[in-house]
């Protein structure tokens, strides 16, 4: 009888202690993947985010509206444009790397930039013919190409036939959604 009681004593302190333990494992641990989070990923300001891979993201405007910031998203999934010589990146020098602020995309190098009078940040190619999309836009009773990113969608800007040597392609983009990443050492 002694030995009965004994087991269901170490049995109830048996569950206690469980549940001791869960309670103090979950909870910390999902306040650490908030608070870590963007410190051990500086370019990975959400799940969808990425600088090496390439394949498509397809999702939901409620997702990106969530996990953008809302120039990027009224950009990039409104079709919005910036105001002319507004944009960060319009007369931005330096040598290195555009990446889509949508999705982390490698767009357009600097080398391909030109100091466009427009005011907004133009080069005469991308970085990779897949890139970027094109699509036929009759908004505004204009014909244009608008210009999409190649892995996520986002609405970058317009494509004209003014551009210098040696495409003549003008890739007029908005700077709310390029990220400019300085090659190494040019910092
Ligand atoms: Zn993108």
């Amino acid at each position: 009888m002694k030995r009965a009681l004994f087991f269901v004593a170490l049995f109830i302190a048996a569950v206690f202690a469980f549940r001791a333990i869960t309670r103090t494992a979950v909870i910390p641990t999902a306040m650490s993947m908030i608070s870590t989070t963007p410190a051990v990923r500086p370019y990975a300001p959400h799940p969808y985010y990425s600088r090496t891979d390439t394949s498509r993201v397809v999702l939901p405007d409620s997702v990106w509206k969530r996990v953008l910031p809302e120039v990027v998203y009224d950009v990039a999934r409104q079709g919005n444009t910036e105001r002319q010589f507004t944009g960060k990146y319009w007369n931005h020098d330096g040598n290195g790397t555009y990446f889509c602020a949508a999705c982390g995309n490698a767009l357009f190098r600097s080398d391909a930039k030109f100091a466009a009078s427009c005011g907004w940040p133009s080069f005469f190619e991308p970085v990779r013919r897949n890139s970027v999309t094109y699509h036929s836009d009759f908004s505004y009773g204009m014909v244009r190409t608008e210009v999409q990113c190649g892995r996520c969608g986002a609405h970058l800007g317009h494509l004209f036939e003014d551009g210098p040597q040696p495409t003549g392609k003008r890739y007029c983009m908005n700077s709310a959604v390029l990220d400019f990443e300085p090659d190494t050492g040019q910092r």
